[in-house]
């Protein structure tokens, strides 16, 4: 074995016990502290991908730039489930007695043993069938009291709930004040409607609604604060009024972006975080922080 190789196998352990003994204190927001497994299996001298979820860094995520790809190989994050993970850990200060609700998590229990290292963290599932979640639950009818969670991450699910105005007056219902709901869905189009044609996405779940920029207006009258959160590159494109090359039939690039209004976008990753934690292509990285008044 060369020598810097010797060295770089040197640097990789130490990396992994500084990571244990930080993880293991328990010291800062161990929302973004590295899990010791990520740290042992991370490169240190080529890192161009960063996992903001498990810490693991590398040459590249698996497979493409796609909301529903780029997975990090330590915990399986796809880069929605980055982005959403981004947007609670950049909107909101860390707490680590915070109830925190995930709505049919992808991620596995490792990743849910973690979170609930984290935070107060409670996983649910309506259709137990494509997810093992803690507690089964309805988001038109939330088995809980008022006034309970602190946040809810919602990767993917309410474009599955026939009611939408039921689901959002439940979720403001159970937030306390000052909660946040991060919610995320599939933007195929500017303007929210039915789908034309029998719709289900890769867990056999009916699709109700594809949603557009106008989902921001419903969260709103639901009683909650509403930014549409997006990266720079997205917000970028509206201000110029561009859309992007995209090949796929799950999105319509060119309507969404032409309902896309700069003003009603709040950018919380630049283009050097887009790149390293896989926000890309940018329009499929959208996700709405609605915010209960205090
Ligand atoms: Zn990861």
């Amino acid at each position: 074995m060369l020598l810097a190789d010797r060295l770089i196998d040197k640097a990789h352990a130490a990396y992994g016990r500084v990571a244990l003994l930080r993880w293991k204190a328990g010291k800062g927001d161990l929302r973004t502290a590295t899990w010791p497994e990520a740290a042992g299996r991370s490169s240190l001298t080529k890192s161009d991908a960063v996992c903001n979820i498990c810490g693991w860094r590398g040459r590249g995520f698996k497979g493409v730039a796609h909301s529903e790809s780029a997975l990090c190989p330590t915990c399986g994050s796809i880069s929605r489930d980055r982005f959403l993970y981004w947007c609670w850990t950049r909107r909101t200060g860390y707490d680590p007695t915070a109830k925190v609700l995930e709505t049919s998590p992808r991620l596995d229990q490792t990743y849910r043993d973690k979170m609930a290292e984290r935070v107060d963290y409670t996983s649910s599932d309506y259709d137990e069938s494509a997810h093992k979640g803690a507690m089964r639950l309805d988001l038109q009818d939330i088995a809980l009291p008022d006034n309970t969670l602190d946040i809810v991450l919602t990767p993917h699910v309410l474009e599955h709930v026939p009611d939408t105005d039921k689901a959002l007056s439940e979720l403001f219902r159970v937030m306390k004040p000052g909660g946040h709901v991060f919610l995320q869905i599939p933007l195929p189009q500017s303007k929210t409607a039915p789908p034309t044609e029998p719709e289900y996405h890769g867990d056999n779940t009916l699709v109700y609604w594809r949603f557009g920029w106008d989902l921001a207006d419903m969260i709103r009258s639901a009683g909650f604060v509403c930014d549409v959160l997006v990266t720079s590159e997205l917000r970028d494109a509206a201000l110029e009024k561009r859309s992007f090359q995209y090949g796929g039939a799950d999105c319509d690039v060119d309507d969404l972006m032409s309902g896309a209004d700069p003003d009603a976008m709040t950018v919380v990753a630049d283009a050097s975080q887009a790149e390293r934690h896989g926000f890309r292509p940018p329009f499929q990285f959208v996700t709405f922080d609605c915010h209960k008044p205090v």
